[in-house]
Parts: structure tokens; C-alpha cells; sequence
């Protein structure tokens, strides 16, 4: 029984890490909610000891687990914290609205109270699922000011590969809003990526694996230029391969090409590196991507904002 809490702690452990480190971040970057105790409810979760041997600092926790008749033990762990903790977050959310709704909503109320009348973002942002990656807040994007959707590894997959809630939103950004602007966000240490580079055929057809096939070609292209390089360098190079290959897919949609040709929509790639705190910034240069050259991309304006 000890080795099977031992177990279901260690999953435990990297299962919260990321909100860990996420929520420290998080806190990091608002400084203005300083006076909430933001502190209080992550930590609660953490578990300290090394990563072999892991102990829950929350007694009520270790009993719950110790105590558990189900043999899976942590199956049962939602319900050890469940009422208290829950109220916890949901105050700290609570208390950041709240300041939203003073610091931010009520001093630009002309702003809030004119985005009933209608949406104009100029931009139309698609970027990673990933908690570490927050657009409006690393690029400071105020209500009214981007479209937005985020899917696992920020792909776009291309016209053959039919519906999806990243093209029908594409759909409405560029055709309903005239957006002008498309921008696709990629960061470091991207869990989608390195799911992708991991990927074998071997007929897994989790949902997960299904999305990340849409940048198969990302991956092919890597491997066959880097494979030298290590696991870890490979996945940078394709943090950013992964960006190119979607503008490209982009231009699959007539109604894109059609207004990048024209020069009434512009396609971005974005490279957020959250180690460095780095963010790159490029624009597809549509004419020197023809048709023909669908294989290569050229890129335009490139930048490095550290
Ligand atoms: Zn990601």
C-alpha cells in the first residue's frame, strides 16, 4: 500500500508543478495584486521532500490517502482538499475581479462601455493552450483589442484537413471582423511539441496525438535538418518550425490568401521564451512565399524584444 501512495504522490507532484509554477509566475508578473494573499493557495498544494520519496506537507492529505479503501488511492484526492481549498481559489478570483473590475474596467469605463456597441480587434491571436502562456498579459492586450484562440501547440492545421475550432475562428476573425493582423504564438518548453516529437506510428490516436499530427511536417523537417542535435534542441528548433508551417497553412484558405495578396492581412509568428523572458517577433513575407516555394518560408521585420 505505502509504495502505491508513494506512487500516486510522485504523479501528484508533477501534475501540480506546472500550476506551481505557473501560479509563481503569475503572481510574479501582478505586482498590483500584492495586498492578496496570491501565495496562500498554491502553496497548500505543494509537496515537499525529494522527488523519490515526496511527502504531502497537508497532514489531512496524507491521512485521506492513508485512510483511502480504494486501492488507487489518489483517485480519491479531488475530495481530500476539496471544500476548503475550493473556496480558497475561488475568493482569489474573487479579489482579482474585483480588482479588475477597480483599477481596470471602472477607470476606462468609456473603453468597457464602448465594446457593447462592437468588436474591431486588429489583431487575431492563435497561441498555445499552456498556462505559462498568457498573450494578453506577456503583450498587453486590452479587452476589445485581439481575437483570440488557443489550442494545444498553437497549430493551424491546413484547408484539406476540414473543420476544426481553429478555422472556423479564423473564418469569423478574418471574414466578420476584417481582422489585420495574424498572429501565431509558439514558447519554449512547449509540452505539445515534444508530445509530437515523440510521436511514433504506432496507431495511438488519443485526441492529443490526432491534433499534434497537424504539425507532422514541422517535425519531419526537423528531424531531417537537426538530428544531430539533442531531444531538447530539437524541440526548440520546432517550437519555431511548428510557427512557420502554420502561416503557411494559413495561406491554404483562399479567403486568407486572397487578403494577404492584397495586402489587407498580415501573418506573424511569435516565439515567446519564458526561460529569458525573450519574445520574437516575424512576418511572413507573402511574395517571397509563392506557390512554388510552399516548402520554404521567407520572413520579413524580424525582431528581438528582450
Ligand atoms: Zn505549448
Amino acid at each position: 500500500m505505502a509504495w502505491l501512495i508513494r506512487f500516486k504522490a510522485r504523479s501528484l507532484v508533477s501534475a501540480i508543478r506546472p500550476l506551481r509554477d505557473a501560479l509563481d509566475s503569475f503572481h510574479c508578473s501582478q505586482s498590483h495584486f500584492s495586498d492578496c494573499s496570491v501565495r496562500s493557495f498554491p502553496r497548500k498544494w505543494l509537496v515537499s521532500g525529494s522527488s523519490s520519496s515526496p511527502e504531502i506537507t497537508r497532514s489531512s492529505s496524507v491521512s485521506a490517502l492513508k485512510a483511502s479503501s480504494n486501492p488507487l488511492g489518489l483517485e480519491e484526492f479531488p475530495h481530500v482538499n476539496d471544500h476548503e481549498e475550493k473556496l480558497n481559489l475561488f475568493d482569489e478570483l474573487k479579489q482579482r475581479f474585483l480588482s479588475f473590475k477597480k483599477h481596470k474596467y471602472l477607470e476606462e469605463l468609456e473603453h468597457f462601455q464602448s465594446l457593447k456597441e462592437a468588436q474591431t480587434p486588429k489583431f487575431m491571436v492563435i497561441a498555445c493552450a499552456d498556462s505559462r502562456v498568457c498573450p494578453s498579459t506577456i503583450l498587453g492586450f486590452r479587452p476589445g483589442e485581439a481575437f483570440m484562440i488557443r489550442n494545444v501547440a498553437n497549430l493551424v492545421p491546413p484547408l484539406e484537413k476540414g473543420p476544426s475550432e481553429t478555422n472556423a475562428a479564423l473564418e469569423f476573425a478574418v471574414k466578420t471582423l476584417e481582422v489585420e493582423n495574424i498572429l501565431i504564438i509558439g514558447h519554449s518548453c512547449c509540452g505539445g511539441i515534444q508530445t509530437l516529437m515523440r510521436m511514433r506510428d504506432n496507431g495511438d490516436s488519443s485526441f492529443i496525438k490526432t491534433w499534434v499530427t497537424n504539425g507532422k511536417i514541422a517535425k519531419n523537417r526537423t528531424e531531417s535538418a537537426a538530428n544531430h542535435l539533442s531531444f531538447d534542441q530539437q524541440c526548440r528548433l520546432c517550437e519555431k518550425e511548428s510557427i512557420n508551417r502554420s502561416l503557411l497553412n494559413l495561406l491554404t484558405y483562399p479567403w486568407i490568401e486572397e487578403r494577404v495578396k492584397k495586402g489587407l492581412l498580415f501573418v506573424h509568428g511569435g516565439y515567446y521564451d519564458f526561460l529569458n523572458c525573450t519574445f520574437e517577433k516575424w512576418t511572413l513575407d507573402f511574395k517571397g512565399s509563392s506557390d512554388e516555394e510552399r516548402g520554404r518560408i521567407l520572413v520579413k521585420d524580424q525582431q528581438l524584444w528582450c
